[in-house]
């Protein structure tokens, strides 16, 4: 039979777990003096004092009680007194006691965390008090570090006008920075930080926007995009909205952060330039289109009399003529890609006789490069004919662009994994790793000094990547600088 255990914790027990606890201190439940009648180490040390100086002296004695806040409920003197009148534990959280240095006199400022525990006497009422207190200046001091650089981004973030959201799906917790509030037309103040209020306001035919950015979110992590709000004044404004998804272990979208800015001005400034690259493009095609049929003229007219040095300057103006129109189409193609009016023509064709067309249309201009394409046979794909000859000529152009004369040019078209994969290879300059994903932006090109002089405007790759993601493909380029480069592009078999 095990022995019956005591429900009375003998002394010296109890007076073990009183000298190894965090700070103990026991006081006489004699208010107003709750005379102190023991502390343990711990409580000598962290409060720089000693057994003589501070037992049998009541404890306000030697802790003055420095609250004279009368609201302040946390005060040693009320938690006394209240445990005394409730006989119930009182926990403390946090509160601040400075100590002062023995050494430089000086006091630091510390935080405790304290439980004040009641013990019965025989006749059943509060007889004494153990006070233990633990330091907790350093959890606080972050915490409050934490608070202020929280502060500090929120600032910094709304002086440049961004608002900010953090959105936590498993809480449900739906944080918002008043701003975000006037970015969709309502005053700042207004308690409408619920992200469904603001969805409601994008344009109907944006909503899609989301959607896929979230899709996109869910693989990545990362979502942007930008889509129209309708304020309550009907008044349309773009917003670009950046942020984090954050995903658990089991790929559960949890949380979810970031920021929103109006970008209205700078869509219309976007805008305009587009329309005015479409009307310059458009009404410098006119002029080109009589000076070609000039030309063209010229050169039937004059063929007869074997001119070669007048033949010779018809051809390289046909030349240059021919140049001209390319860059024209390629902003007419940019202008119609920027307001979504780039439409698809797709028919059935041979990709393999579309390869060839486009060599011997190069072929005509450029007699400096080895062009080599060894044609596999009739490979039938669906897609626009036009548009995807356009990404060839301009894998082929470049390729010629960026290499030296006299170099190969090796044509191939692969299927591979239900893809036709069209590739071009140079023995060029090459592009450097840093730059082999930027080539592919709306106007970038490479800063190299070998090839400063070559015209572009930086449009072609970023036209064609366009016109490939239209046919379900994708672009992409492998290349070493100084040796050469490989642009591919593969589409649906
Ligand atoms: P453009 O040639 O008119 O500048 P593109 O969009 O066709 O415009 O090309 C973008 C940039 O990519 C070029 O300016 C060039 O720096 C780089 N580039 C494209 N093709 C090649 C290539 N075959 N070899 C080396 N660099 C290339």
């Amino acid at each position: 039979m095990p022995s019956e255990l005591s429900p009375v914790l003998p002394d010296e027990i109890f007076k073990i777990i009183f000298e190894k606890s965090p700070g103990s201190l026991l006081v006489k439940a004699d208010a107003p003096h709750f005379t102190i009648m023991a502390a343990n180490e711990a409580y000598l040390n962290i409060t720089n004092a000693t057994r003589e100086i501070i037992i049998g002296k009541g404890f306000f004695q030697v802790f003055p009680d420095d609250d004279d806040d009368p609201s302040d409920e946390s005060g040693a003197r009320k938690t006394f007194t209240k445990v005394v009148q409730t006989g119930l534990k009182i926990d403390i959280p946090t509160y601040r006691y400075d100590t002062r240095d023995p050494e430089t006199g000086d006091y630091k400022i510390r935080y405790w965390s304290c439980s004040n525990v009641p013990f019965n006497g025989p006749d059943g009422k509060v007889a004494y008090i153990l006070n233990t207190i633990a330091e907790i200046t350093g959890e606080v001091n972050a915490k409050e570090a934490a608070i202020e650089s929280e502060n500090r981004l929120r600032l910094a973030a709304e002086a440049t006008g961004f608002a900010t959201f953090d959105w936590d799906f498993k809480d449900e917790v739906r944080l918002c920075s008043p701003q975000l509030a006037e970015l969709f037309g309502h005053p700042a103040d207004s308690r409408l930080s619920s992200v469904d209020v603001f969805q409601k306001q994008v344009l109907p035919e944006d909503q899609q926007v989301i959607a896929d950015a979230y899709q996109e979110a869910k693989k990545s992590g990362i979502y942007a995009y930008d889509v129209r709000v309708v304020w309550p004044d009907n008044s349309i404004h773009w917003l670009s909205i950046k942020g984090k998804l954050v995903i658990d272990e089991r790929q559960k979208p949890i949380r979810m952060l970031g920021t929103v800015i109006d970008v209205t001005e700078i869509k219309r400034d976007e805008i305009r330039k587009n329309d005015f690259i479409a009307m310059a493009s458009h009404e410098l095609k006119t002029p080109l289109t009589s000076i070609k049929s000039y030309i063209q003229i010229l050169s039937k007219k004059l063929a007869s009399d074997n001119d070669a040095f007048i033949n010779n300057v018809l051809s390289k103006a046909n030349n240059q003529v021919n140049k001209m129109t390319d860059l024209i189409h390629g902003f007419l193609d940019l202008s119609k890609l920027e307001s979504g009016k780039l439409q698809l023509k797709p028919e059935l064709f041979d990709i393999n006789k579309l390869i060839e067309d486009c060599i011997s249309e190069l072929l005509q201009s450029t007699y400096s490069h080895i062009v080599i394409f060894n044609n596999p046979g009739n490979l039938n794909v669906t897609g626009d004919r036009e548009k995807l000859g356009q990404v060839i000529g301009n894998f082929l152009s470049n390729a010629v662009k960026y290499s030296a004369k006299e170099t190969k040019i090796i044509v191939k078209c692969t299927i591979n994994d239900g893809y036709v994969v069209v590739s071009v290879t140079d023995e060029g300059v090459g592009i450097k790793l840093k730059d082999q994903k930027k080539v592919f932006y709306r106007f970038y090109r490479v800063d190299n000094e070998k090839i400063k002089n070559v015209s572009g405007f930086g449009i072609g790759l970023y036209l064609s990547t366009e016109i490939i993601q239209c046919h379900k493909g994708k672009v992409w380029v492998e290349s070493t600088e100084g040796v050469g480069s490989t642009f591919y592009f593969s589409i649906p078999a």
